[in-house]
């Protein structure tokens, strides 16, 4: 049912429809149950093996060829997102409310496309460990699956991951050394007045006007206190007080986007927004309390791993489709926390641009994984096992 080449329309056809298929089932994070027991049951049937329920539903297949030391990990995210699909495609998500709009579904098709071509062909020399984790979308899979000793049960030398990218044309390989992904920090800033009646303000402490003028100072935090050479994001995208116009309400509720491309300026934010919320807060009688829920690391690619990656590339494809240098981009990504345990480099692959249905952001209703894809990102992890753990030359 699977062929080993990958070069035409009739090798792909299986894996789109693997693919397809995927998509039409979606799984939100730590539920995806049927789509590790896909990825487990194809790994298995093409001789790998298995070691199902990792940091909840990962999945890790391994693979030994030849008697070479070396060890590579590549990973695919198999979550889906609490998005109701728009797309309108016939393998549209059969699940209401969710769906795969950021192109799990796909990373999980690549992977399994370069695993059974590496189990029929083979051609390098090592062990390849094929991680397939659940809950990136918030969740940190990544940071579970360590937890249940990913690396200490599978170790590697190098890891490397893949996503797609709308806005970038279809099968672009984008590399990028150094910070790539950045931090993504979330704090709850709750303001305690004395609430009281509308038209008597002087009786009451009012939470509403400490609100705004938080929200304010905290523009200050990015145009003053950061480095205008760093990039830096603080986003207030909720705010919630009071329900009527002649009530002075008791409790108002901010909460906060905080992101960063330097683990310093991530740290600065943090500092600068205690400090200006407390001020604020005590200037106008209301009392603060933030709660500072950490998230995401700042994804961080190993320089000399970037390069091996990105000369496999330079090899295999032709240059017009490489981009060895892309740009910091403000989303985030828990393959940052493997990246700090292990060095690696976390590449994209164009989706589409321009017109193109690809072209459509992540996290959209209309938002559909560019099969062509499939094709393209296998490809590429097959060349880089073959190149990285070389099998010796006769
Ligand atoms: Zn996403
Ligand atoms: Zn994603």
């Amino acid at each position: 049912m699977f062929p080993t080449a990958l070069d035409t329309d009739a090798d792909l056809a299986p894996f789109v429809a693997l693919r397809r298929d995927l998509h039409q089932h979606p799984e939100l994070a730590f539920e995806e149950h049927r789509t590790a027991g896909v990825v487990a049951r194809c790994l298995r049937e093409w001789g790998y093996a298995v070691t199902e329920g990792v940091g909840g539903t990962g999945v890790v297949g391994q693979l030994r060829r030849g008697t070479g030391g070396g060890r590579l990990g590549l990973r695919a995210d198999m979550d889906a997102l609490p998005i109701e699909e728009a797309s309108g495609h016939p393998w549209a998500s059969r699940r209401m409310g969710c769906m795969h709009a950021c192109g799990h579904d796909g990373h999980t098709a690549m992977l399994l496309a370069a695993a059974h071509r590496l189990a029929r062909d083979g051609g390098f020399d090592g062990t390849v460990n094929l991680i397939f984790q659940p809950a990136e979308e918030g969740g940190g899979g990544a940071l579970r699956m360590m937890d249940d000793g990913l690396f200490e049960r599978f170790p590697c030398d190098a890891i490397f991951a893949m996503h797609n990218m709308p806005g970038v044309p279809q099968g672009q390989l984008v590399f990028r050394a150094g910070p790539m992904m950045a931090s993504s920090d979330y704090a709850t800033v709750r303001l305690h007045g004395t609430g009281g009646h509308g038209g008597l303000p002087h009786r009451a402490s009012d939470p509403i006007v400490a609100a705004a003028s938080i929200v304010m100072a905290l523009q200050t935090v990015v145009s003053r206190n950061v480095d205008p050479l760093q990039p830096a994001v603080i986003t207030v995208g909720a705010i919630e007080a009071g329900r009527a116009n002649n009530v002075i309400p008791a409790l108002a509720r901010l909460e906060l986007s905080v992101r960063a491309l330097d683990p310093s300026v991530r740290q600065l934010l943090q500092d600068r927004i205690r400090a200006l919320v407390a001020a604020q807060a005590e200037s106008l009688g209301v009392r603060a309390e933030i709660d500072w829920r950490p998230g995401y690391a700042v994804l961080v690619n190993d320089p000399a791993q970037t390069a091996r990656a990105r000369t496999v590339a330079e090899r295999h494809f032709p240059a017009s489709q490489v981009q060895p240098q892309g740009p910091m981009l403000t989303g985030s990504e828990d393959f940052a926390f493997m990246l700090e345990r292990v060095p690696g480099s976390y590449l994209l692959i164009g989706n589409g641009a321009g017109d193109s249905a690809g072209a459509c952001m992540v996290h959209h209703p209309a938002y559909d994984f560019n099969d062509a894809n499939i094709a393209t990102g296998a490809r590429y992890w097959v060349a880089l096992v073959r190149d990285l753990l070389p099998s010796p030359q006769p």
